[in-house]
């Protein structure tokens, strides 16, 4: 499949559009960013590669890192996961406190940011140093050693992320955070501003489109029946309020960032990632969406 001219064909057809969409500037290093970049990048699991645009230029991963801290927490820690984190589909904003309440302190899944402040808790009790042993994780899977945290990015959240530590206040006094509450929001706010490309994201999922196993190095990361799992849980969940609009517009397991990317994994094929960093009302990339969407009606690739 010629995925470039694809790709080609689609950006053309997207460019008249107006995008309607804002950068995330309620993370005010976020707010710099240019909007008008795009870029797009696949491989498949048996190793081509197709990019367009800025393909190769990082940006701040945002909320995909969750997906990256729940695979290390579901494929390493001894406490069970879902004794602290929920698995249906939250129908809330990422950021959204109403539920916690009534669930007492139990989110209710993984990706919104309460169910990932849980695993990042998780990783606090349970790896030696924990911001060190994330990094590692995810220079192993994409084989790529400068992946970092962006450390301005970091602190600039750390100083508005009010909500955030309303979320992890809440869910501390139901007994549902373990550890002390500024060292969790360390790790949380940092792995929250890893930098990375489209090229690197789609080598760094391909694990979740390949059964488990990483391609380039054999390693086996989760189980085939975890990996179906971890896909299932992107698919309900993994753009929040606005889960069902992408499966039913693009049709793939997938995860989304406020700095604009969203990742995408057609298992047994490809993954796909994809950056332009203006935001719907819902915080996903706005001509991100609408290009995965052409993306697989054209090449007929989503799942259903
Ligand atoms: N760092 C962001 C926050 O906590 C992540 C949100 C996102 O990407 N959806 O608000």
């Amino acid at each position: 499949m010629q995925y470039e001219t694809i790709f080609q064909e689609i950006y053309r057809d997207l460019q008249p559009l107006e995008d309607p969409g804002q950068v995330a500037d309620y993370i005010p290093e976020l707010a710099h960013v240019d909007p008008y970049q795009f870029g797009v990048h696949l491989t498949t699991v048996g190793g081509d590669k197709f990019a367009f645009g800025d393909a190769e230029k990082r940006f701040s991963i945002q909320s995909i890192a969750k997906v990256f801290t729940f695979v290390l927490a579901y494929s390493h820690v001894k406490s069970n996961i879902w004794e602290r984190t929920g698995l249906e589909p939250a129908g809330t904003p990422f950021n959204s406190l109403v539920q916690l309440e009534y669930d007492k302190g139990i989110p209710r899944n993984p990706f919104i940011n309460a169910g990932a402040l849980v695993v990042c808790d998780i990783l606090a009790g349970e790896l030696a140093s924990p911001k060190e042993n994330i990094l590692s994780f995810i220079r192993r899977i994409t084989g790529v050693d400068s992946i970092s945290y962006n450390s301005g990015v970091a602190l600039s959240e750390k100083k508005t992320g009010y909500r955030n530590y309303a979320l992890i206040n809440l869910m501390k006094s139901f007994g549902n955070i373990r550890n002390d509450i500024d060292s969790v929001m360390d790790i949380y706010f940092h792995i929250c501003s890893i930098e990375m490309s489209c090229k690197e994201l789609s080598k760094a999922f391909l694990f979740l489109a390949n059964n488990g196993i990483v391609p380039h190095s054999g390693e086996q990361i989760l189980s085939a029946s975890r990996t179906k799992r971890t896909n299932a849980l992107m698919q309900t969940c993994g753009f929040y309020d606005e889960a069902g609009e992408f499966t039913f517009k693009v049709g793939l397991p997938g995860k989304s960032g406020v700095g604009g990317g969203i990742v995408a994994v057609h298992p047994e094929k490809y993954a796909i990632a994809v950056w332009s960093p203006r935001l719907n009302r819902k915080g996903n990339s706005y001509k991100g969406m609408l290009f995965l969407e052409e993306f697989t009606s054209k090449t007929r690739s989503s799942i259903f």
